[in-house]
Order: structure tokens, then C-alpha cells, then sequence
């Protein structure tokens, strides 16, 4: 027997439509040049169903995929609700790419349209003729349009010529959005997200052991809305519904620091990194971030002693794991404001409710749960990838197995079920054999008081095969001594992780989404043999 209940299609419409019928008195607050821009969800709902419109005028086809290059902010996020509620799929383009890269990914999804921040029209102009899109729209931000695009279609004369159209999405497995991966090891891989798949995902958001998005929450997320779906958080805040947050181009620790203290943001988002930076912020009171009440870190492993800065603030912390391939969220954990942390604040935590996780051996067979065992990390669940945008991705053969997506993750499973991952698989150090874990090399070098930041990548040793290299970046005014961190490790790490050679660098290169670069280290590091100089 069939169950007898409505098969009510989960579609992003139904996302948007309680976002306007539930969101009075909540905001959309866009940070801008001119000063923060405030809006209703039903004036949003209202610009994307003009939006869905203008997509007719300019001709894109349903299903044509249409490409953002923008900051968070309104337009942005009229185009997360208006490119797929009108049947078109929105491929949210990182503005940080290396320009080889950004022409590799648009026309890797095939752009039919460019929607560009004018801010950010300067990136855009030396590569204008290599970009195969058919048009651009200028979105103006406040910032300055360059040249090269002063005759483009403006966003606003769009919208303003065009009548909403009410939303016509109604096929759940229809894909609604496309995400590159950031490429931190490798050139970017293409997911396509289903509108079910956006649905579950911002829905699961809403629990309280995962992103705990609650009505009336104020969400600023750090965390780009070209990463990931902004970690799915415009559609969880527009679910809730919450007010949301956009900090535009600003994202330095001052101006977060000043919206903070003018828009009260509840809950925000962001990779380790940024937190890093806005620890001074936070803890030295030079503005008021009382607001703030939790914390969501995610992307790259966050050091205990970057956690320990807020909870002893009393703000909750939640270390969340996931992919780009993931939508992202896989796994996450609360540590509570104000508790003592334990040994288990660097697990990654437990699945998401429907994430399925296991680990897996070399011979392919699935590893005990005993807290020791490490293997590959497989995953499974709604919301994570069956295959890659690219029928012709190699990866589709390589990254699956049956149903399970290889995360190219080594992680354990504690008998709890909790999570931790040992390292990627790319970033292991082998020595003697042996594997050393950068990521836990990085987290017990960062313990060390002078030390704000650390990565450790493998460098070729004759005897060893090869040896782990540490670049560390001094805390302001301090001088890192090699021979002192190796003693700190001393009582950390077994001694043969110890790094043989230490640097102490300005500033460690990022990535687009801002982790550590561990592709520019190795390039720049990576035949390091010892007599290099200067050595600290
Ligand atoms: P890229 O692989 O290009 O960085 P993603 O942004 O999708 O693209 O990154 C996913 C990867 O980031 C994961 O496979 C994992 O290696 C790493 N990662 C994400 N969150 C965490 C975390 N909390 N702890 C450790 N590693 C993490």
C-alpha cells in the first residue's frame, strides 16, 4: 500500500512563499557604499518574481544557467529566489578566481547571462571577449563600473520594465543551482543542486544540533554567497524566517565590527580564518557584539584556542564539516558558551540527520567505529552529490562508490558516532613510511602562544621519502624561534612528526574562500631542501 499523503513538490518557491507570508517585521539588510540598504522578504520575493520576468526579455532559456559575480547582498540574493523560481539554474561564480579559471568555469557551465556587481566589472573587463556568455546585466552596488561595460543592461531598468511572475518551479529534481569547489586542491569540480536537495538542506539548518536557524534569528553570514550556497543560509534564514544580513565588499574586521554593532546579528557564519580575525573585535569590546550569540565555523579545522576566544565570551561555537559536494553541511557539533572544553572540540561532530557516514580501508571494506581505525571518509544522503555536473568528469569514476561519494577526506568514527578527520588525503605527510597528519601538526603548532597561524605541507627528504615543513605566521610583535616551537611539540606530537624545518612567514597565501593555499605553498615550498635560507 502507497502512503496516503500530499506529494507537495519541495521546490524553492515554497521557500520564498513563507519568507513573505511569515517574514513581517524581519529585514534584509545589504551593507553598501552609500550605507546599509533595508528591505522586507516581501519586497525581495517581490524583485525576484521581476527578476524571473527580465529573464524572459532577455531571452534565457528554462534551464539555460545563469551566472552571478557578487558580493552578498539584495541582488544577490533576489537571484538565489528568482533564477531558479523561474526555471533557470543560478551558477554562483567565486569573484576570487585566477582569471584563467574564471573563464574555465563559466564556460564550463555554459553562462547564458552574467549578472555582475559594478564593483566588481573591473575584474571582469581584461576578460570580457574570452567569457562566451550571450549578455551581461550590471548590478549597481555603489561601486564604479568600469569602462568595459558601460553599455551593458542595468539591473534596476530590468527589473523595472518587467512585471513579477509568480514563481513556476515545480519539479523538485530539477536542478536550481551550480557550484564549482573552490579548487584548493585541484581545478574546480561542478555539483548541481537540486531544489529538493536546497529544500532538505535548509530545512535540516533549522535543527537545533545542526546550524540551529531559528525565527527571528539576525544571520550575517561571512561565508560568500559563492561558496557553497552561502552555506545554504539565505534559504535556511528565508525558511525560518529569519532577518538576514549582507555584508557586501567590506568584510574586513572593521567593518564587520561596525555592522555588527548596527544591524545586532544573532547567529553568523565563516571559515576558521575570518574568525581569527575578528577575535580582537570580539574579545576587546571596542564595539558592541553582545548581539552575537553563536557562532558557525566550517570550511577548514578551527584550533581549540580560536574556539576557547568565544565560548569564554559565553557565545555558543559550532564546528560544522562539509563539502562543496554536500550542499555543504555533513557533520557538526555545539560547544556550548561558557563550558570547559574537552579533547573532543576538534572532531568534526555528528551527521546531520538523513547524511549517512562511513570509513573505509585501503582493500575497500568498511572500518570499525572504534575511535582508531582511520580510512577514507564516504558519505550518502540527500543533499550530497550523485555525480559531477560533467558527464566527462573523471572524477564521476574515481569519487563514487555505489552510492557513496569518496570525500577524499581520512577521517575515525568514535563508537559515539562522532566524526574526526585525520587530514585530506592530498595534504598527509609521508615519513618513513608513516603518516603524518598536517591537520593535526596545524592544530598543536597554533597552541603555541606567538604562533597565529600554521601550515604544514610535505617537502622531499632522501632518506624519509618525505618530511613535514612548517610555516608559521608570528603573532603581532612576537618572533617565532624555531628551536622553542620544536620544544613546545616536544610534548604534543611523537617526535618524529616534529617539523625539521620551521619558517616563520608575514602571511600565509588563501584561497578564493579564504583557506590556506596549500596548492601555492607546495609550488613555492615544495622542493625546500634544507639549505634554503633563511630558515628561523
Ligand atoms: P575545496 O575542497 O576546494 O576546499 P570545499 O570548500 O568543498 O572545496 O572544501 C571541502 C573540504 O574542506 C573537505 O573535504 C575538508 O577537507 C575540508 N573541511 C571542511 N570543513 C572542515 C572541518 N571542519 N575540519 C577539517 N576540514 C574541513
Amino acid at each position: 500500500m502507497h502512503g496516503l499523503m500530499q506529494d507537495s513538490p519541495l521546490v524553492i518557491p515554497m521557500i520564498l512563499r513563507r519568507a513573505m507570508t511569515l517574514g513581517t517585521g524581519m529585514n534584509v539588510v545589504s551593507a553598501e557604499p552609500g550605507g546599509n540598504v533595508r528591505q522586507s522578504w516581501s519586497e525581495i520575493g517581490e524583485r525576484s518574481m521581476r527578476l524571473g520576468a527580465a529573464l524572459d526579455t532577455l531571452g534565457v532559456a528554462r534551464s539555460a544557467s545563469v551566472a552571478s559575480f557578487a558580493w552578498n547582498g539584495h541582488r544577490h540574493l533576489e537571484l538565489y529566489y528568482g533564477v531558479p523560481n523561474a526555471e533557470r539554474v543560478l551558477h554562483t561564480v567565486n569573484v576570487r578566481l585566477h582569471p584563467d579559471d574564471l573563464v574555465y568555469v563559466v564556460d564550463h557551465a555554459g553562462d547564458a547571462v552574467m549578472f555582475v556587481d559594478a564593483s566588481l566589472t573591473h575584474l571582469l573587463a581584461p576578460i570580457r571577449s574570452r567569457l562566451g556568455v550571450g549578455a551581461f546585466v550590471v548590478m549597481e552596488d555603489g561601486g564604479s563600473i568600469d569602462p568595459a561595460f558601460a553599455d551593458d543592461p542595468r539591473y534596476e531598468e530590468l527589473l523595472a520594465a518587467s512585471d513579477p511572475v509568480e514563481p513556476s518551479a515545480n519539479d523538485e529534481m530539477a536542478a536550481a543551482s551550480i557550484c564549482h569547489t573552490s579548487g584548493t586542491t585541484g581545478r574546480p569540480r561542478a555539483v548541481a543542486y537540486s531544489h529538493r536537495s536546497i529544500v532538505l538542506h535548509s530545512m535540516s539548518e533549522l535543527m537545533v544540533d545542526s546550524h540551529a536557524v531559528r525565527r527571528g534569528d539576525i544571520v550575517l553570514p561571512l561565508a560568500p554567497m559563492f561558496h557553497v550556497n552561502g552555506w545554504g543560509l539565505p534559504y535556511a534564514a528565508g525558511f525560518a524566517p529569519a532577518s538576514l544580513v549582507l555584508a557586501g565588499s567590506d568584510t574586513s574586521p572593521a567593518a564587520v565590527g561596525r555592522l555588527i554593532a548596527a544591524e545586532r546579528p544573532t547567529t553568523m557564519s565563516g571559515i576558521p580564518t575570518m574568525w581569527a580575525q575578528l577575535e580582537s573585535t570580539f574579545v576587546d569590546r571596542s564595539v558592541d557584539t553582545s548581539s552575537v550569540e553563536r557562532i558557525l565555523c566550517g570550511g577548514a579545522e578551527p584550533p581549540p584556542a580560536l574556539i576557547e576566544h568565544y565560548t569564554d565570551l559565553g557565545i555558543d561555537f559550532f564546528h560544522g564539516w562539509g563539502m562543496t559536494e554536500m550542499s555543504p553541511s555533513g557533520t557538526g557539533t555545539w560547544i556550548r558558551g561558557g563550558q570547559a572544553s574537552d579533547e573532543r572540540v576538534t572532531r568534526q561532530g555528528f551527521p546531520t540527520p538523513t547524511v549517512e557516514l562511513r570509513v573505509v580501508g585501503t582493500d575497500g571494506s568498511e572500518l570499525e567505529r572504534d575511535g582508531t581505525s582511520v580510512g577514507e571518509l564516504q558519505v550518502r544522503g540527500p543533499w550530497v552529490a550523485a555525480a559531477y555536473f560533467d558527464p566527462g568528469d573523471d572524477a564521476n569514476e574515481a569519487r563514487f562508490d555505489d552510492d557513496w561519494l569518496r570525500t577524499g577526506d581520512l577521517a575515525r568514527i568514535h563508537d559515539d558516532g562522532s566524526m574526526e578527520i585525520v587530514d585530506r588525503r592530498k595534504d598527509l605527510v609521508k615519513s618513513g613510511g608513516e603518516w603524518i597528519s598536517s591537520v593535526e601538526l596545524e592544530r598543536e603548532l597554533a597552541a603555541h602562544p606567538s604562533i597565529l597561524e600554521a601550515a604544514v605541507i610535505a617537502v622531499p627528504h632522501e632518506h624519509w621519502g618525505e618530511r613535514p615543513l612548517a610555516l608559521v605566521v608570528p603573532r603581532d610583535d612576537t618572533h617565532v624561534v624555531a628551536a622553542n616551537v620544536r620544544e613546545f611539540l616536544h610534548d604534543r606530537v611523537a617526535a618524529w612528526w616534529i617539523p625539521d624545518l620551521i619558517l616563520s612567514v608575514g602571511a600565509l597565501p588563501k584561497t578564493g574562500v579564504g583557506k590556506v593555499d596549500k596548492r601555492q605553498l607546495r609550488s613555492e615550498y615544495g622542493t625546500a631542501d634544507g639549505r634554503r635560507e633563511p630558515w628561523s
